[in-house]
């Protein structure tokens, strides 16, 4: 079964650039059915264009650790 923790992992790995695509294809799935996890994907994409383009390039690997603390206590309730 894919859980959130896995999702997160997954998504540290997304935003660091390195996901394949059959992993983003389960993270996609995961998400389909995740409303916690989408929440926090819709507050991602909220960001403008441009910030995005620059986190996913150059997110900082403290910033990426703090990203997945975050969401590693959130999705713990
Ligand atoms: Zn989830």
């Amino acid at each position: 079964m894919f859980t959130c923790r896995d999702s997160i992992d997954l998504l540290q790995r997304f935003l660091d650039g390195e996901m394949p695509e059959e992993e983003r294809h389960r993270l996609k799935e995961h998400l389909d059915a995740c409303p916690p996890c989408v929440d926090f994907l819709r507050t991602y994409r909220a960001t403008p264009g441009l910030c995005r383009k620059a986190m996913v390039d150059q997110m900082p690997r403290e910033l990426s650790k703090q990203l997945t603390a975050f969401l590693r206590q959130r999705l713990r309730k």
